[in-house]
């Protein structure tokens, strides 16, 4: 009897992710840039998992696509708005009615989960403040990796970052870095304008007791800590948190297989 698997790929405006479910359970996931050509990037995807045993073969697959380039991967069985699939991504991994902050590369997402449906959502203006994009600049700009900017942070005293724009809280950043200000204090306090930024936006829709922070951006602990501290509330991760979207239309690929058998 052939293995089935069932895929979701979530092509977002950073990094392209990939789960695979062997029944209901994670049996791989995995993150590619996303590039210049959504369709180049499904098609790598395409082959990592053919090379790695999912797709082609004995296998069988069925393959649900998400993200804002989800119509690029021309081999899914079925597209799903990304905001259904982190609500449903959501709901499996944390599995309460929550507020679910996304916080990506160049968007930031607020949910509202209850009874493992989506009920409301708001997402920020084409702005890149309080978003993955805000930090990268400022990384580049400090000399350090994402990797590298929590870290750095966790001693600095918190510095007041005026400007909201990315534009002009760079050039904030090279005054304060021309002024001998030392490196932890601005990511402390770009930490603080990343949270400010997306709380201001959660607070537009409402804000449930139990909020969970997905996105690649939960990995940065320091802005996770800061978010707490602006919203006064506890924040729950996961180490799937970037696959949020991705888990979520695994599961829509895994329960319209399952339908489809009945
Ligand atoms: P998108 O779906 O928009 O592509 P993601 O949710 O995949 O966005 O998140 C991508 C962002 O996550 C990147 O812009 C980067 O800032 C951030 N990121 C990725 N890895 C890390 C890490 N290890 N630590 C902190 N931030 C990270």
């Amino acid at each position: 009897m052939s293995n089935t698997y069932y895929i979701g790929i979530d092509i977002g405006s950073t990094a392209a992710k990939t789960v695979v479910l062997a029944g209901d359970a994670v049996a791989e996931a995995f993150t590619l840039p996303t590039g210049w050509s959504g369709k180049d990037t499904a098609e790598t995807i395409r082959r990592t998992l053919e090379e790695k045993g999912y797709v082609g073969g004995g296998a069988e697959h069925r393959c649900t696509a998400t993200g804002y380039g989800r119509v690029c991967v021309d081999w899914a069985d079925k597209v799903v708005t990304e905001i259904t699939c982190h609500g449903k991504g959501g709901w499996a991994l944390f599995d309460r009615d929550c507020t679910i902050i996304d916080v990506g590369g160049q968007d930031t997402k607020v949910i509202t989960v209850a009874g493992g449906q989506v009920k409301d959502f708001l997402m920020n203006d084409k702005c890149a403040a309080g978003t993955g994009k805000f930090i990268e600049v400022m990384a580049s700009r400090l000399g350090v990796t994402l990797e590298e900017f929590y870290a750095l942070a966790v001693n600095g005293a918190p510095l007041a970052i005026s400007a909201m724009c990315t534009v002009f809280a760079e050039s904030e950043v090279i005054s304060q870095l021309s002024m001998g200000t030392d490196k932890r204090d601005i990511i402390n306090g770009i930490h603080q304008s990343v949270a400010s930024r997306v709380a201001g936006l959660a607070h537009r829709i409402g804000v449930q007791d139990q909020v969970v922070m997905t996105g690649g951006v939960a990995q940065n602990t320091g802005v996770v800590n800061a978010l707490q501290g602006a919203l006064g509330r506890e924040i729950h991760t996961s180490p799937l948190t970037q696959y949020n979207g991705a888990l979520g239309a695994a599961l829509f690929a895994y329960q319209k297989y399952q339908k489809a058998q009945k």
